[in-house]
């Protein structure tokens, strides 16, 4: 009988330990089992990616109009289903010259998803990201950084880039002021910040990126694109 309670208890502790290491596994942002993740390259250089998650949306034009402002070119992870709503607002971030990664096709957890439905979500936005005229090959990031086996397995056999961020200031705070604090503080060279202006109804994600622009700029840094970041690789 104490044997058999012995048992179960070592058997809880494992299946905990299990769900605990997927768990941790899932969000890890510079660690997956398939293929190479980026949340941050290598560098002594001050240069800094800056990256916009969703969309595009009817926030496209002021988001572009301010990056222009700043002479700045940016990283846009857009949404396949936010494609087909708004193609113009898509086309607009290439023709200004930005870099398009894909973001998936419904923005669903990628976690515990058939290969089938993976590969759809990565192809069918591909195609739409193609047909708005971007021709490189689109870098991907997983809706809320969120991956666990086949989305990393599938990616790696297409040889593909998993990039996720090392700075995600609306994560932990709500006030504008906070978040350029935060970035301000925790900037290295090589970070990918990762920002949401897309859907925000008020201002505040513009004015959150237009004090990053300034706040970094002023300490010497130099925004560029994801793939433009790599460039700046420590070998
Ligand atoms: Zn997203």
């Amino acid at each position: 009988m104490k044997r058999k309670l012995a048992y179960s208890g070592i058997g809880f502790i494992l299946i905990f330990a299990l769900a605990f290491s997927a768990y941790k596994l899932m969000n890890a942002r510079d660690y997956q089992l398939f293929g190479p993740i980026t949340s941050r390259v290598e560098t002594q250089e001050k240069v800094v990616a800056l990256t916009f998650d969703d969309g595009p949306t009817d926030k496209t034009g002021s988001i572009l109009s301010l990056l222009e402002d700043y002479e700045v070119k940016a990283t846009f992870f857009l949404i396949g289903q936010d494609i087909e709503e708004h193609p113009e607002e898509a086309k607009k971030i290439v023709e200004a010259g930005h870099q398009i990664g894909n973001h998936t096709y419904s923005h669903k957890r990628m976690v515990l998803k058939s290969p089938s439905f993976i590969k759809n979500e990565i192809e069918k936005t591909d195609a739409l990201i193609a047909n708005i005229g971007y021709q490189e090959t689109p870098v991907v990031r997983p809706p809320y950084g969120k991956k666990l086996i086949g989305f990393p397995y599938y990616l790696n056999k297409h040889q593909r880039e998993t990039i996720t961020w090392n700075l995600e200031p609306d994560t932990f705070f709500t006030k504008t002021e906070d978040k350029i604090n935060y970035v301000k503080e925790n900037i290295q060279p090589g970070s990918i910040i990762l920002l949401h202006p897309m859907y925000d109804q008020t201002d505040n994600e513009l004015q959150t990126i237009e004090g990053i622009l300034q706040s970094l700029t002023d300490e010497g840094y130099t925004f560029v694109t994801i793939d433009n970041l790599f460039k700046f690789k420590a070998s």
